[in-house]
């Protein structure tokens, strides 16, 4: 790349269509310079990210390593501020007086304010190179309404329009590679492992396969001096919880050729 030259760069979730993306400039010999994503963290300190372990594997130990071995330069960046950070902000002023000096606690499901910081955490990385970049984005031809506000924005190509591809191919595309991550097996729109906009099976999911890390939701719940009591939406955490536990001991039966409770939505 010359400097003159812009920076070729997929902004990559680890969903389907950014996936797709990549494989589609690989096979198409359309060259990247950059493959960039971002991770969020529940705690920083301890070493906790926000993304399932299973998803952060599959990033990890697969998918990253198989783009690096196509050529492509694979950066994860992090985001600037954890879960914990948000939870045990404390509030300084507020129209209610008894709120000023407690913590804000749970993030509200719909609002929540951790949303913004993987694409601040990408765009920060981006704007660190100092150069100019075209991306690359996943959008199918299915979606004209996010593709006619895409043509709108300056260096921003969708390679799925550009080879007439529809979200659900990508899915397609992806399946030979075995890049699709294990997100789509857990959850029903990816995120966080503790979001409050999952269903109860994905809680249940978490409590039965990562107790420790439903052990540090039962942790937060139990934490004095914060204004948000409610984990999702109007229902608190122990609420959740005890919708969890009723899952668990009763699932629904699952479609006769599936055979986790896990499986069917
Ligand atoms: S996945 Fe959920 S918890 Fe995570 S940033 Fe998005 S809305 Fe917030």
């Amino acid at each position: 790349m010359t400097p003159a030259e812009k920076l070729r760069v997929v902004s990559w979730s680890g969903g389907k269509d950014s996936t797709a993306t990549i494989i589609l400039a690989h096979e198409h010999g359309i060259p990247l310079d950059l493959i960039v994503m971002g991770l969020l963290w529940f705690d920083k300190k301890r070493g906790i990210y926000a993304e399932h372990p299973e998803h952060l594997e599959w990033v990890k130990n697969y998918a990253k390593p198989l783009f690096e071995s196509w050529g492509y330069k694979v950066e994860l960046v992090d985001s600037k501020r954890d879960y914990m950070n948000y939870f045990y902000q404390v509030r300084q002023e507020s129209q209610y007086p008894e709120y000023v000096g407690k913590y804000y606690g749970w993030l509200i499901g719909g609002m929540c304010k951790m949303s913004g910081e993987k694409p601040a955490a990408v765009k920060a990385y981006l704007k660190s190179l100092n150069t100019e970049t075209e991306e690359y984005i996943g959008i199918g031809i299915d979606e004209p309404e996010r593709l006619e506000r895409l043509r709108k924005q300056k260096g921003k190509i969708s390679l799925l329009e550009r080879f007439g591809k529809t979200t659900a191919d990508a899915r397609e595309i992806c399946r030979p590679y075995g890049l699709i991550s294990p997100n789509y097996e857990i959850t029903s729109r990816g995120g966080c492992w503790f979001c409050p906009n999952q269903k109860t099976k994905e809680h249940a999911y978490l409590k039965v396969n990562h107790p420790e890390y439903w052990d540090e939701l039962l942790k937060l719940d139990a934490a004095e001096n914060t204004i948000q009591r409610c984990f999702s939406y109007s229902k608190t955490f122990s609420e959740i919880a005890a919708e969890v536990d009723e899952y668990i001991a009763h699932p629904p039966p699952p479609p006769p050729e599936q055979l986790s409770i896990f499986d069917y939505m």
